[in-house]
Order: structure tokens, then sequence, then C-alpha cells
């Protein structure tokens, strides 16, 4: 199984330091963003901090194939109104497609982006129209559209939606999809019946193209459309659940990458090694998040 969890990118150490936290946290793989995932301020990166980071993945069974990059939120794919934006976001995009290529890492999430004011279908096509302009032939990057909670106006929210993008773009050995259960609930899926949606995806999509699943319980009810992540466990979607996604036969090889909030009083304590413990243990610890507190305090 690879399980880890979203870790930090600094820009002193850079994928080194996301290396050193994924080892803190007893992970066999993570995910980082270049950056702050709001804004787009990205640092050139470093060859003599990859070498570091490679030769300490290698000592603790970390596989670069299975790592993950996030782009920045502010990336808006679908929305073309303002072309100077829209151009921005492709840009920007191409560049951390460049980075993330250079770090030897193959998979880049990314929110596919919200149509704001102009029609479905037609936001469905900027955003394939935008990747197309991204991926080329000479990059060994796949970008991976992320399922959406539908929040606001968000695209990516179904399984028609993600499979209209992917149609359109050229390079299909270069788009795949993550998965994310908070999202799913969130959007509408009953993640207890996890195996039917994954039928599901196997029929319009192809299980093929999953490629990374973010773990995440969520603060908020099945279609409530709001994207608020909670600890493994202690929401909604609950622990059996996400236990059933995690050891689930037919996603064995995908990265499993748990998003979920800090914990204390100013949210300043990781929780992953303590959840990353308890998905390996499969039994549900009440008291997890005192746990945590005390051993960071
Ligand atoms: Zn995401």
């Amino acid at each position: 199984m690879y399980l880890g969890s979203h870790v930090s990118f600094d820009s002193k150490e850079q994928l080194l330091k996301s290396v050193k936290d994924a080892i803190s946290y007893n992970a066999n793989t993570f995910m980082f963003y270049t950056g702050a995932p709001q804004n787009t301020n990205r640092c050139i990166i470093d060859d003599n901090k990859i070498k570091l980071a490679y030769n300490l993945m290698k000592e603790n069974g970390i596989d670069l194939n299975k790592v993950i990059c996030h782009a920045p939120y502010i990336i808006n794919l679908a929305n073309d109104l303002d072309p100077s934006k829209y151009d921005f976001s492709i840009n920007f995009l191409k560049q951390e497609v460049n980075r993330v290529n250079k770090m030897g890492v193959k998979y880049l999430v990314l929110h596919p982006g919200s149509s704001v004011g102009i029609e479905r279908s037609k936001a469905l096509l900027n955003i394939s129209n935008a990747i197309n302009m991204v991926l080329s032939d000479n990059c060994d990057v796949m970008i991976l559209l992320e399922t959406m909670a539908g929040k606001g106006t968000e695209c990516g929210i179904n399984l028609d939606e993600i499979k209209t993008i992917i149609d359109n773009i050229k390079l299909k050995d270069k788009i795949g999809v993550c998965l994310d259960t908070c999202h799913l609930n969130d959007s509408g899926i009953d993640i207890s019946m996890f195996d039917y949606y994954l039928d599901e995806f196997d029929k319009v999509i192809g299980i093929d193209k999953i490629k990374c699943i973010h773990i995440n319980d969520s603060k908020n009810s099945i279609s409530s459309h709001k994207d608020r992540h909670e600890n493994i466990g202690f929401g909604t979607i609950g622990f059996t659940n996400l236990i059933n996604v995690i050891y689930n036969k037919r996603l064995e090889s995908v990265p499993k990458i748990l998003e979920t909030p800090f914990v204390g009083e100013n949210k300043e304590f990781p929780p992953y090694k303590f959840e990353i413990e308890m998905i390996k243990n499969k039994e549900f610890d009440n008291n997890l998040i005192e746990k945590i507190i005390k051993y960071y305090k």
C-alpha cells in the first residue's frame, strides 16, 4: 500500500523538506505543492536538493513514481472571460509542469476550475483546450483532474464532466484522475457504496485512469457541496468507509494521500503520523486528537 499525506516544501530545502516530513509521518509516499497553494510565487528548483531528496527517498523506501505534486488553487482553466487571466493560468500551469518534470515527479493534481458566469459546456471545453496547450510529448508529467465537491461553480463534479474534459484532450496518456473522498461525499456520492461508484467510473472513464486518491473525512453531509475536510473517522463518512476505500483491492497500486486538517488550538500540529498508524491498525481511535496534541506539545 502507498500511504502518505500532504507535506511541506520550502524554498530552502525544497523537495528534501517534503521527504523529511513524509519520513517523520512513517509515510511511503507524499504530496507537495511547489510553493503556497494560494499563490503563484515559486522558487527556482535546485538540482542539488533534488539529488539529496532522491538519496533520502531511496534509503527510506519511497518510490518517486508514486509521489504527487498539487497545482495551486488559483489556476482557473474553466473561465476565459478575461483572456489575460486565462492565459496567465495556462502559462503558470506550463511552468508548473516543467518544475514537476525537473524533479522527476510523474503526477500533477489539478482542480479543473470554476465556470463563474459562462456556460458549463464552454467551461469544460476551455479546460480541455488549456490542458492541450500545456501537455507535450517531450514532458513526462501526467495531469490528474481532481473530482470536486461542487462548491460555487466548480467543474469536474461528476463522472460525465470529467469524461467530457478527458474526451477533448489530445494526449490521452498524459491525463488521469485524482479522487477525493470528501469531495465525492459532498458532491453526492455515498462512500459506503464505493464499489458501485468504481464500477460506474470504470464504465464511463476506465478505472486505470485513477492515479491518486485523497483520503479525507468530511465535516458536512452527503450532497452538501461544501468541501471541508475532517480528520479520519471524525466526520460524516466515517472510519470504516474510509478503510474500505484505502484497502480496496482494485486500487492497491494507487497512492493514498491524507489532506486532513491540522489539530490543536491554533491548528499547528499535523495529524498524519497518527492517522497513518491508525489506518495501518485498521482500528478507530477516539482519543487520536488528544494523542497528537500531547505528542507535539
Ligand atoms: Zn485538491
